[in-house]
């Protein structure tokens, strides 16, 4: 099947229709995925930041599997400015693009200790200044640690923005930050992150969506694009 086409249907519906539609898709998601939070596992916000660069382009579950032997060993900015590339290489080999990885997490620690005292900043604009740390990152890492709402769009977010209907067709994620951002209250911009993860995960995945048993069909311009046998 092919994926959804993304369509306009934003431009058309006004501001209140939007938000009102987001509301209901908000309601139902929450109650389907009462455990949407963030699944990577982590001690300390310094390994979260570590764990979360390490889940680009991976699954959380194999960030899971890797980070336990390596916080061991690693525990700490200190810890891992003061290993060599290859030894964090050879400890994060199979999360793959294991050479970017661990170039930026020894910049982020070397970053870490010698201007924050080894300690992750709370605020967004510092982090996304830091190396390795994107928009999204920096997002799941205030709204996770520091109970900052965030949106944190992934690529999960940003194929369900486009097919609900909440942007037009784009794939700019910082685009639709600001677009969620003003059809969301602030405190349900960190829950509709993970929602949007799990139903992504779970119903409207990217090449086949589940449009038949999809519990937001009703809410969704693209529901007709994805009939399924
Ligand atoms: S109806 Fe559901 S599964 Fe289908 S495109 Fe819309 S959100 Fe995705």
């Amino acid at each position: 099947m092919k994926p959804a086409k993304t369509r306009k249907p934003a431009g058309k519906a006004s501001r209140t229709a939007l938000r009102r539609r987001a509301d209901e898709v908000w309601k139902i998601l929450e109650k389907v995925y009462p455990e949407a939070k963030c699944a990577l596992a982590f001690g300390t916000p310094f390994q979260l930041a570590v764990a979360t660069m390490l889940s680009a382009q991976c699954t959380d579950k194999r960030v899971n599997l890797v980070t336990p032997e390596l916080f061991r060993r690693y525990p700490d900015a200190e810890a891992f400015a003061a290993a060599s590339q290859e030894e964090i290489e050879q400890a994060i080999h199979s999360v793959g693009f294991f050479r970017n990885k661990a170039r930026n997490i020894r910049a982020l620690a070397a970053v870490l200790l010698e201007n924050y005292g080894g300690e992750l900043p709370r605020d967004l604009e510092t982090l996304v200044s830091l190396p390795g740390i994107g928009r999204k990152t920096a997002n799941l890492l205030v709204s996770t640690l520091f109970d900052t709402p965030g949106l944190v769009v992934d690529t999960h977010f940003i194929r369900l923005a486009n097919r609900l209907g909440f942007v037009e067709a784009t794939r700019d994620p910082v685009f639709i930050e600001r677009a969620m951002a003003e059809l969301l209250p602030r405190d349900r911009w960190t829950l509709w992150g993970h929602l949007m993860i799990s139903h992504g995960r779970a119903v409207c995945s990217a090449r086949s969506p589940a449009c038949d048993r999809c519990p937001v069909a009703h809410l969704c311009p693209s529901a007709h694009e994805n009939p399924r046998p």
